[in-house]
């Protein structure tokens, strides 16, 4: 079988025998339709735009949400501390520090990372089973290493006051809030994110996914809602704490240090489950 790209950059595969059958990855289509962008992907600009491009969209729903449950009380109920509301003032002061991170502090990183490591663009997409296994072994490398780094962080007086106290400013959290951290913080944050797709060699594409979910996951864990629909409620046998885990966290201090999973707070002793909408006032006592 041949290879060929198009000049539209799509990928033709050409068979040399009629029982040479093509098999052309579920994602191929995706794949050209993310490579004719390619000037775009291979800009030192992208990495920083598309960071900051999916986290405002990411947290825009749960904003929206923040600015209708005061008047529609059905809301409220998804939230997790319904008493705490975020102020315009909040909102707008964490948007601002994230922009402001963004230019000073992710731009150059990125650029330095683009620099060293040129983007290439391979021509055949991943396929689907290696695409999820390499997120789900991403995420969980994201998640043990940032459950030591935070765990560092609270023992720690001089690291918890210097480099992670700017982060627990909100003990009610909302969407804007997970990047509300010092450079320290996110820069690491970023590390830990971009290893996992290094050690594995992941696919451009996989990257990208992993990147979307992560960033994902990070503001819903900040968001304060626990809606119906929420990642820990889709994967089985309490293995994943989300938001109302990390909403105790914020609120408690002491527990609850791993992002995503539950199995590394588990084994030191430091998960406490959370507990359901509109309870939160029982716990504080
Ligand atoms: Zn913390
Ligand atoms: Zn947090």
């Amino acid at each position: 079988m041949e290879i060929s790209t198009h000049h539209n950059g799509s990928t033709l595969l050409f068979c040399n025998q009629p029982d040479d059958l093509p098999n052309v990855p579920a994602l191929q289509p995706l794949w050209d339709f993310v490579r004719r962008r390619e000037d775009l992907i291979k800009s030192p600009f992208f990495p920083v735009l598309f960071n900051f491009a999916i986290y405002t969209a990411f947290c825009l729903p749960f904003i929206a949400l923040d600015l209708l449950s005061p008047w529609i009380s059905v809301l409220r109920k998804y939230k997790i501390q319904p008493q705490a509301s975020p102020t315009p003032q909040m909102v707008s002061l964490c948007l601002a520090q994230s922009i402001y991170h963004h230019i000073v502090c992710i731009f150059p990183v990125t650029v330095a990372h683009w620099y060293w490591r040129p983007v290439s663009l391979p021509s055949i997409a991943p396929e689907v089973p290696a695409l999820l296994l390499q997120v789900a072994v991403c995420l969980l490398l994201f998640d043990f290493l940032s459950f030591l780094w935070h765990l560092l962080h609270h023992k720690v007086p001089w690291l918890y006051k210097n480099f992670h106290k700017i982060h627990h400013k909100h003990i009610s959290t909302f969407a804007l809030t997970t990047q509300y951290a010092s450079v320290w913080e996110l820069l690491w944050l970023g590390f830990f994110a971009v290893v996992g797709p290094m050690l594995l060699r992941c696919h451009p594409l996989t990257e990208m996914t992993f990147f979307t979910a992560n960033i994902w996951l990070s503001v819903e864990d900040h968001s304060g809602y626990d809606l119906p629909w929420s990642t820990h409620r889709l994967v089985p046998f309490g293995l994943y704490g989300g938001a109302p885990h990390h909403d105790l966290h914020h609120l408690k201090f002491k527990f609850n240090y791993a992002p995503y999973f539950t199995h590394w707070d588990r084994l030191f002793g430091t998960l406490s489950h959370a507990v359901k909408p509109n309870q939160v006032k029982g716990i504080q006592d």
